[in-house]
């Protein structure tokens, strides 16, 4: 038996717990602000949005303030479905490299959707139906959140309606088809369905829409709609827990192959693929004295982390959401069209900020041609289709193993590889054709949206 199919039968690398990095912080994460009040909000704030376990998850409190949260039962049976997934050692990419680094990769490609998202639907669907939620309202950009919703809430017996960034719902029709297939509800966003959707569509009929005003939209589908919750894909603290399955499991694969990462790397949208890679690591550096260098890698036309401030900033561009302290391009951030759908926001997952504000994490930007270089490298030698997100990934994991050759160190490197790239095709088409265009994004408009915010004296 291949050692690859051997992984797949072993249950024994999938962990029962995912890890609560907030338990391991020397000092809390800056409170999270009313905006009305300027006061730090508290459950009750949270809970016409979300369920009472997920907003203890997100404070880190009651049964969820320990450093290991055990996974339901009911979570873990579906998790099963596709995890552990593979961690792969890409030889034929270090062979076509000539390079003495060891490149492993944990293949989150491998779920039903295609990516690592139906890590956190799965447990948000689940905590929904035991609190009596009937719907679930959500946003997506590229469309692998709005799949993994789309699946997980029916498993569940849940309702989902899904507002998909307009760009994306243009570009992506198969991505649209396949939440249908799954049985959700799909609108092109800014819609008619809701005020602020009205609001930026009587601005712009052919608004091609962005991430924070799908939220925007979502948000107010949640509160205006009885039996209905929000469910959110990225950059909250209980999106980070679910997703460090991934790195939990890459620690005793990685440990299998007699091996530890000098380098663990991850793309970063709003963070939760990178941190569910990496927390674990994180663990071990700021615990066990490790010195992993530990690299989120963002699109230069939405560089939240190398070129935004960290300061108070809400979450959605109609500024409905709490004020929370993150790096940040402003809200009102409308990003290029990059083929990266899933890169597109404006700020970063609060963890991640702390962390990088704190130097245990680093952060590189790079440019797409470069990145759709990267991931076609990477498909003719492992095969793979990457994610445009996730060659973002593979970009700065290729340039660590040639750095390796030049210096002829035996590098170990670890990168997440988000998710396939079956349904970003367009991407590859025009990358083929010559047709993308490079885009960074201009410091002083971050600047200029920044003074633009309420102050916050926390
Ligand atoms: C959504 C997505 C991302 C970006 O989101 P994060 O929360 O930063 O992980 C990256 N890769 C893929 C494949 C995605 O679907």
């Amino acid at each position: 038996m291949s050692k690859q199919v051997k992984y797949l039968l072993e249950e024994s690398e999938m962990p029962t717990a995912w890890y609560n990095v907030q338990a391991d912080f020397a000092t809390p994460l800056p409170p999270v602000i009313h905006p009305g009040t300027g006061k730090p909000i508290g459950p009750d704030d949270m809970a016409s949005l979300f369920p009472m376990d997920i907003i203890m998850q997100e404070a880190a409190v009651g049964p969820y303030a320990g450093r290991f949260i055990d996974i339901p039962e009911e979570v873990y049976d579906i998790y099963r479905l596709w995890r552990p997934t593979p961690l792969i050692r890409a030889r034929r990419l270090e062979k076509a490299l000539d390079t003495p680094a060891h490149i492993y990769f944990k293949h989150e490609g491998a779920s039903p959707v295609g990516s690592h998202k139906p890590n956190t639907a799965v447990p948000q669907a689940y905590y929904n139906k035991r609190a009596g939620t009937k719907r679930l309202a959500t946003e997506t950009g590229a469309g692998q959140w709005g799949s993994s919703v789309a699946f997980a809430a029916g498993y569940f017996g849940l309702e989902a309606k899904v507002y998909m960034v307009n760009i994306s719902y243009q570009q992506k029709p198969y991505r649209r088809m396949m939440m249908e297939a799954y049985g959700a509800n799909i609108v092109a966003s800014p819609s008619q369905d809701t005020a602020a959707g009205r609001r930026f569509l009587a601005e712009d009929p052919n608004h091609t829409g962005s991430l924070g005003i799908a939220i925007s939209e979502a948000i107010e589908d949640t509160v205006t709609t009885p039996h209905t919750k929000y469910a959110i894909g990225s950059v909250f603290n209980h999106v980070l827990l679910h997703q460090t399955i991934i790195g939990e499991e890459a620690l005793r694969q990685m440990e299998k192959a007699g091996e530890y990462p000098d380098v663990v790397i991850g793309c970063v949208g709003g963070g939760s693929n990178f941190g569910g890679v990496a927390l674990p690591f994180v663990r071990d550096k700021l615990k066990e004295g490790k010195t992993t260098r530990i690299i989120a890698v963002e699109p230069t036309a939405a560089p939240s982390l190398t070129k935004g401030i960290y300061t108070y900033d809400f979450g959605d561009t109609a500024q409905t959401t709490p004020l929370v302290k993150m790096y940040t391009l402003g809200s009102a951030f409308i990003p290029a069209p990059i083929h990266a759908g899933g890169l597109r926001y404006h700020a970063m997952a609060p963890i991640l900020c702390k962390l990088y504000d704190e130097g245990v994490i680093e952060a590189v930007a790079v440019q797409q041609n470069p990145v759709f270089a990267a991931a076609v490298q990477f498909a003719r030698t492992e095969a793979i289709i990457p994610a445009p997100e996730s060659a973002h990934a593979i970009h700065i994991a290729i340039d660590e193993a040639l750095k390796a050759k030049a210096s002829g160190e035996k590098k170990v490197i670890l990168f997440n590889l988000s998710g396939h790239g079956h349904f970003d095709m367009t991407g590859y088409q025009m990358y083929f054709a010559g047709q993308l265009e490079d885009y960074e994004y201009p410091v002083e408009e971050v600047h200029k949206a920044i003074a633009g915010l309420p102050k916050v004296m926390a």
